[in-house]
Formats: structure tokens, sequence, C-alpha cells
């Protein structure tokens, strides 16, 4: 027997149909690719996307065919989005920070027919062009003024809204047809891609705008830093409209003093970026003496978060601070470090050694931790082993099939990640599971040691890798990045860490070095480092 309630298929452009019916006065503010700072409403936003739809199907594109967007975050940007999805077309988000071999290979495998990109990247499409051959049509998201021959044949996406018109019927189609594509950053063989569903990214918009999640209102006006071409800009592009809440799009620049104006200027109450954007806004607040009047919260993700960060948001700005985790695999969100009511009873203090943890899984998102045995681990917050997750909006195969089968016989999904569970069950990340380091048949946490270490005063950057050791298998590496001007010693290194590490953890050796490279999505590529250290030989290894 089955239930008596309407059938609804949980897609998409429903969500941006309740912004215009019910929120439709409410403002999306750009800062523009152009420069100026531009202003619309998702009632405008509707119709715009509307007359997208009707271009992209006189280009011939079909349901299911893949559209590609190379873009920042902006109210075009978030048009085109909707106007690719409501007609069950695949909006394709590219990473503009990939290799051009890497975006040449996304574009090839997704078999992109359409591209919308911003005019900062029409070089580098020019560049590979010729590369993407199924590629027919590039839409750059600005007006013919600003069109440059940067590249030839494609058009301003201002003359395709004016050309078309906004009679557009979306949906209509199963709330499991594909809606969005993202490929993960690939650091082992080739980039995968990760097939949304209009229902998976309607479930995330519900679990995500919930109190313990990024808790946001129609009172809010948000400023999601983190971009819609990585991780879905952690769904805010549904969340925001889903709830009404103002939009502010940051475009290209997301230096210090360009964000905190953007904040002040639009009276920003949440907004959510990678550690590196806040450190680069607090440096800017420091220098400056600026202030934050209207920030209540930040989330951040990505990689952990320091806990600098933390503090000097809470004690300098009366920010708060909520830590992230979660993956391309995971739409992206799958723990957050909201308190528990038993964590919120603690001291501010003790609080605090909580909020630098991952966090815990909201409904829909199912977490375990397993050895390599696939027994399951204890959730006493010291015993680290893979962490596992399963729900409605976690991959379920890559697209086309790639990698073979990749849910365990219970359905949960490897994240690669190596983690801690503790008793309140609070999940703390430990490591990737490439980078742990085995020594002498236990585990040492890279990222713990190296966020120590990233934490003396004179470095910029620290990174840890596993290096061969013929008798413990191998023994961590610390490679520092001094900040200019600064000069440093191991010893002095090796005892800031002693006492904050245990002892067998401390690294064999410290290396100074003039670079610590940073993959696309901001994370040390230690693949690129292992390479570049694989003639090292550790003191301690004769
Ligand atoms: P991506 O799919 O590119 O977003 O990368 C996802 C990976 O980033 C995760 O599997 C983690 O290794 C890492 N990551 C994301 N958020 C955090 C966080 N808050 N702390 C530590 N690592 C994180």
């Amino acid at each position: 027997m089955l239930g008596r309630m309407q059938d609804w298929p949980l897609t998409v452009d429903r969500i941006l149909d309740h912004a215009k019916a019910w929120h439709g006065d409410r403002e999306i503010v750009t800062r523009s690719v152009e420069g100026p700072i531009v202003r619309t409403t998702y009632a405008e936003v509707h119709k715009r996307a509307k007359r997208i739809s009707n271009a992209l199907r006189a280009m011939g594109i079909q349901p299911g065919d893949r559209v590609a967007t190379l873009a920042w975050n902006s109210a075009r940007h978030l048009e085109a989005w909707y106007g690719i999805m409501g007609i069950g077309a695949v909006c394709h988000t590219l990473n503009p920070r990939l290799f051009s071999e890497q975006l040449i290979y996304i574009i090839n495998h997704a078999e992109d027919q359409v591209i919308f990109t911003d005019l900062t990247f029409a070089p580098l499409l020019a560049q590979i062009r010729e590369h993407i051959p199924t590629v027919k049509h590039f839409v750059v998201l600005t007006d013919e003024a600003h069109l440059t021959d940067q590249l030839p044949g494609a058009v301003a996406y201002e003359s395709l809204v004016a050309g078309h018109s906004d009679d557009c019927v979306w949906g209509g189609f199963d709330e499991n047809t594909p809606a969005g594509l993202c490929y993960t950053s690939g650091t082992t063989g080739n980039p995968k891609g990760v097939l949304y569903t209009h229902r998976s990214n309607f479930l995330h918009t519900l679990v995500t705008a919930s109190a313990d999640v990024l808790g946001i209102g129609g009172r809010d006006i948000i400023l999601p830093i983190v971009p819609m071409f990585h991780a879905n800009a952690w769904g805010i592009a549904f969340s925001a409209p889903a709830v009404g809440a103002k939009l502010v799009m940051p475009g290209p620049k997301l230096d210090g003093a360009s964000v905190h104006e953007l904040i002040e200027a639009e009276g920003v109450t949440f907004s959510a970026a990678v550690p590196t954007v806040w450190q680069m806004l607090l440096a800017h607040l420091r220098q400056t003496g600026g202030k934050l009047t209207t920030l209540k919260r930040v989330a951040i993700g990505g990689s952990a978060v320091p806990e600098a960060i933390v503090r000097g948001f809470r004690d300098e700005y009366g920010v708060d601070v909520t830590h992230a985790w979660g993956m391309t695999e995971t739409s992206p969100l799958g723990t957050i470090a909201s308190p528990s009511y038993k964590v919120a009873e603690m001291d501010e203090e003790t609080q605090l050694s909580f909020k630098l943890k991952q966090g815990r899984p909201p409904l829909g998102i199912d977490l375990r931790l397993v050895d390599d045995q696939e027994k399951l681990l204890p959730h006493d917050g010291e015993t680290f082993g893979r962490l596992k997750v399963k729900g409605p909006f976690v991959v379920g195969q890559y697209f086309k099939g790639d990698g073979g089968e990749i849910l365990d016989s219970e359905g949960f999904f490897d994240t690669g990640d190596v983690a801690t569970i503790d008793e309140y069950g609070y999940m703390q990340i430990t490591d990737r599971a490439k980078d742990v380091i085995k020594s002498g048949g236990e585990w040492i946490s890279s990222i713990e040691i190296e966020n120590i270490a990233a934490g003396h005063p004179k470095a910029e950057l620290a990174a840890v890798i596993g290096v061969a050791h013929p008798k413990w298998d191998e023994r961590p590496l610390l490679l520092v990045k001094l900040r200019p001007g600064e000069s440093g010693t191991k010893e002095e290194f090796l005892k800031f860490l002693d006492g904050k590490i245990a002892k067998w953890w401390t690294p064999d050796d410290v290396v100074f070095v003039d670079d610590i490279p940073l993959g696309a999505t901001g994370k040390i590529d230690k693949k690129i480092l292992r390479q570049r250290m694989s003639d090292y030989v550790l003191p301690t290894a004769g």
C-alpha cells in the first residue's frame, strides 16, 4: 500500500519558484567582474533564468545534456545554474584553479556542450578550445559592451537574456534526474565526477538550512565566499533562496579589504569560506583597525580551522565560528560542530576544544569509523580509523561508473579521511588515509603535527609527510616555509612541538623549504611534496 499524500517531486527549480513567489523582492547583490556593485532580486533572477532555459533549448540542449559554468559567485552565475537545471540539463561546475590538462580531461569526460564563463577565464578557454571539441557554444557572462575578442565566437550572456522569452515551463521530471556535476580534485588518478540529483540537492538544502547546521533564515544576509565551482558553495545557492535570505555575491575579489567592504556595506550577518580567506580578513582588520558591525556567524570548512581564527573572531570581533566538514561526494556538508546540549553547558574554553573538531552529522548523514579489517571502532575520541558515510546526499557511484563499486556491502562510502569520534558524537579528522604516517604498526596524524607547527610565530606554512624508515616503515618529516625574512632551526621547531604531541610522534627531521605546494582547492598537495622529497634520506635512517 502507498500513502495518500501529493506527489511533489523534489526538484530544485521549485526552490527558485518559491523564492520568486514569497521572497521576490529580496536582493541579490554582486560585485561584478566588470567592477561595479550590481543589484537584482529573486523575482528578476527567476525571470532571467527562464530566458536562459529558452536560450539553451534554442541551442539544442536536451534533458541530461551537460552545460558547464566556469565562473565566480554572481547573480548571473546563479541564473545560469537554475536556467540549466530547470529544464533537466546538468550543470557542470568547472574549477578555474585546475591545471589546463585537468580541465580538458574533465570537459571531454563530461561531454559539455555549452560553457558559461566569466571574462576572467575567457583567455584560459581560448587556449584549450581546440582540445574540447564537444563544446559548441561559449557564453561570456557579460554584456555586448564588455565582450572582448579573447574568445572568438563567444556570445554575450546579456544578448541571450534579451533575445529569449521568459515563458518556459520548468520541472516535470523525476526527482532523481541529475541536476549537477562536480569533479573531485583527483589527488590520485583522474578526477571523478559526482552527479548530484535534484532530490539529493533538495534534501541537502532542507538539512543544511536548519538551526544546528548553517542555521540560516529569511532575515539573514549571506555572503557565500565558498565558490559555486567547488562543492556547490556548500549548497548556499539553494539554501539562501529557499529561506529568502539576501545574497551578497563577492565575484572575483576575495582579498581581506574587498570582503570587509562588502560585509559592512551590505550588512552581512553570515558567511562561509575556507580558513585562508578568514586569515586574510583578520589580517586586514588588524592592520586597518576595521570592525565587523553586522557579522554574527561564519562557517569554516574545506580544511581544519586553526584555533587562532576561532579565538580571533570571538575575542576581537564577537563573531561565532562554526567548523564544518564535508566533501564533493557529500554535496558537500557532512558534519558541523554546533554545540550539543551537553557541550553548550561547558565553560567557554572547554567548548572551544569542541569547536575545533569537525563536528556531528545532521539528519541524513550516517557516520562510522572502521579499521583496515572493517571492524567498527569505539567512539572514545582517541581511536582513529577510516571515516565512512552513508545518506541520501552522499555519492552512490561516480559519473560513468568510474572507479567501479565505491560502496561497501552495507552501502557506506569510504571518505578517505581518517578520524576519531568522541563520546559526545563529535568527529575529528586526523588525516587523509593516504597521508597518515604508519610508524611501527601505529598511526601518526600528519595534520595534527602540521597544525601545531604552523602555529609557530616564524612559520608561514607547515606540512608533515611520512618518509621511509628501515626500522619503523615510516617516520614523520616536518617541512616548514618560514615567513619572509625569518630564519629558523630544527631544534626550535622540535622544542615548540615538545609536550604538544606524543613523544614518538616527534618528526625525525625538519627541513626548511621555499615553497609548500597547494592544490586547486587550496589544500597542501602532499603528492607533489612526496615527489619532491623522494631522494631525501632521514638522518635517523642510517
Ligand atoms: P573536496 O571534495 O575537494 O571538498 O575535499 C574534501 C576533503 O577536504 C575531505 O575529505 C577532507 O579531507 C578535507 N576537509 C574538508 N573539510 C575539512 C575540515 N573541516 N577539516 C579538515 N579537513 C577537511
